[in-house]
This record gives structure tokens, sequence and C-alpha cells, in this order.
């Protein structure tokens, strides 16, 4: 088999402060790997700058005047982690055999791409790197995160536990993830879906090398919720079971209440009325939420709205 192209694609976002420093790690891990002949010269390290205010862009700019190695695009605003990295991945696509998307914060171990591209040789298509603890998160982090691979296991959701965008993925895949063309982005969640061979690496992930996470727990929220309602239907499918539910209960309600008239003691029942009327009102103000949420996504997904614009490439 001939050797792969390998293109590492990296989102960066106001990573001023850790870019000099990791950039030479993916360049290092990179030519070693062109060293050892299991990669091929025309291998790239391919920045995505994400509409960053500081001088991340500048620095990608620089890098790719210093080592024909380095690439960069630019896209025209911030988009967000998951946006970026779609773009970079489809960026690549026609220009690589396979693609390993990492963090440019140094949190996650190059050295972990030489086992990746080993077992791509070995015939895997999407290689998953699981981090195999959590010991350098917050607890609270810790305790949030496993809550939420657990919540989406139930929900039906196929995620590969504790991993995040560490992957490596072939071309071959990715030719078949564009045809996915939603807007709400869950990657970890849509590459199950496509299928191929796939097979798990574990890594150590370390602390952040400089600068602070662009995670904190709103975002993160936020990223926990769109995986769960852009890859599951299922708390739709609670609303009815609810509904279901108190229609038994209000079944006996009516009995109740029918019985008491008959024996004429129908005037004290006030706080069973306040009771009932808040349970129903609190049930239906979360069911037309979650409703909504749904109606949401539908909304931003029939406006079909490109999911990156690029301003600017390095070797265009
Ligand atoms: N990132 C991005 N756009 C954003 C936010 C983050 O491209 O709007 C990049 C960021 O530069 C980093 C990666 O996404 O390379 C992960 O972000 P971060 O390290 O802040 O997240 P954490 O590791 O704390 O979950
Ligand atoms: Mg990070």
């Amino acid at each position: 088999m001939e050797k792969p192209v390998l293109y590492i694609v990296v989102p960066c976002y106001n990573e001023e402060k850790v870019l000099p420093i990791t950039s030479k790690l993916f360049l290092k891990k990179l030519k070693q790997l062109i060293a050892d002949k299991t990669i091929a010269e025309g291998s790239r390290i391919l920045f995505v700058n994400d509409g960053s205010k500081d001088t991340t862009w500048e620095i990608i700019q620089g890098l790719a005047k210093s080592d024909s190695h380095y690439q960069g695009i630019c896209l025209s605003r911030n988009r967000g982690h998951q946006n970026a990295l779609l773009a970079g991945l489809i960026e690549s696509k026609d220009l690589c055999d396979i693609t390993i998307s990492i963090d440019c914060d140094g949190q996650d171990d190059v050295n972990a791409m030489d086992e990746m591209v080993k077992a791509y040789l070995n015939g895997a298509d999407i290689v998953y790197g699981v981090r195999n603890n959590r010991d350098t998160d917050t607890k609270f982090k810790k305790l949030t995160a496993e809550m939420f691979y657990k919540v989406m296991i139930k929900l039906g959701v196929e995620t590969v536990y504790n991993c995040a965008d560490y992957r490596l993925v072939s071309s071959r895949v990715l030719t078949e993830f564009v045809k996915y063309e939603e807007v709400n982005l869950f990657l970890r969640g849509m590459f199950p879906l496509i299928g191929f061979n796939s097979t798990c690496i574990y890594y150590k992930r370390e602390e952040r090398i400089a600068g602070t996470s662009h995670y904190p727990f709103r975002k993160m929220m936020g990223l926990a919720i769109n995986g769960i309602t852009s890859l599951s239907v299922k708390p739709i499918r609670w609303i009815t079971y609810i509904g279901g539910a108190s229609l038994v209960l209000s079944i006996w309600g009516i009995i109740w209440a029918m019985w008491n008239a008959i024996l004429n003691k129908t005037v004290s029942g006030w706080a069973s009325i306040i009771c009932i009327v808040c349970f129903m009102a609190g049930i239906q103000m979360v069911s037309l939420g979650i409703i909504g949420e749904y109606i949401g996504k539908i909304y931003l997904e029939v406006k079909r709205r490109p999911r990156y614009c690029i301003q600017e490439y390095t070797y265009k």
C-alpha cells in the first residue's frame, strides 16, 4: 500500500498563547511520521482560524511562510469549534487520504498519532482517541461530562464514551460525511452513524498548556443539548409517556371528584386543585420547551445556510 497523505486539522480560536508552542509539537510529530515512512511527504498541518480576535491568524500565516508543511485557512467569522473543525475536514478531504483532528491547546497527546495511523494501516477507517482518565479535569467537569455520556447512551445516541474530537478519519469516510448536510453539528455523534471499520486508542489528556478553555459551563450545556436534540427524538417520546401517565392519574382524579360531589363534600379541595394546576402547568411548560427546541432545530435546518465561509487561504 502506498504511504497515506495525512492532514492534521487544528481548529484555533484566540490561541496566540499556545499556538507557538503546540505548532512545533505538531510539526515534529509530522516530520517524525514522514521520516518513519509511515505517511507521505505531502502530509500537512492545516490550521483553521475560527475568527480569532487576537493575532492567531498572523501567527498561522507566519508558520505557513516558515515551513511548507504548515497551512491555514481563515473563516470569515467565529463559528464555533464544531463548524471550524468541519471546515478543516471538508477542505482537506480531496487533498489527503487521512485526517486527524486535534485541539491546538496541547491537551491531546500528539504521540497517540503513531498508533492512530497504525490502526488505519491495519484497516480502520475511523480511529477514536479516547482519554483514559479525567484526572486533569475539575470534579464538576468530570461529573457532568460522565453524566452526559451516560445520558447520551440512554437516549440511544451512539457516541464513544469519553471521546472528544481527537480522531482519525479517512477521506473515504469524509466523502460519505459530506452527505450529512445538517447545520446543527455534533461531530462526535455523527461519525459513529456513518459506519465503516472503527477502533479506539487510549491516551492521557493533559491540562491546557496556556490560555483558557472556550467551553465554560454554559457552552458545555449548549453542546450537550445540541448533541441530544440533533441525534435523538426520545425526549419528545418521553413527553408522550408523561402525557399518558398523567391521563391515567386524571381519570382517578375525575372519579375522586365525582365521588366527593355525590357525597356533597366538594367545598374542601382548594389545596388539591392548586397542586394539580401547578404540577400540570410545570409539565406543560417543560414539554413545550422540549418541543420548541426541536422546532428551533427544524427552523435552522430548513434555511440551509452555509456552515462556514472561508475568507483566506495560505495556500491558494
Ligand atoms: N475553538 C474554536 N472555536 C471556538 C472555540 C474553540 O475553534 O469558538 C477551538 C480551540 O481553539 C481549541 C478547541 O476548539 O483548539 C477546543 O477548545 P478548548 O480547548 O477551549 O475546549 P476544552 O478543551 O476546554 O473543552
Ligand atoms: Mg482544550
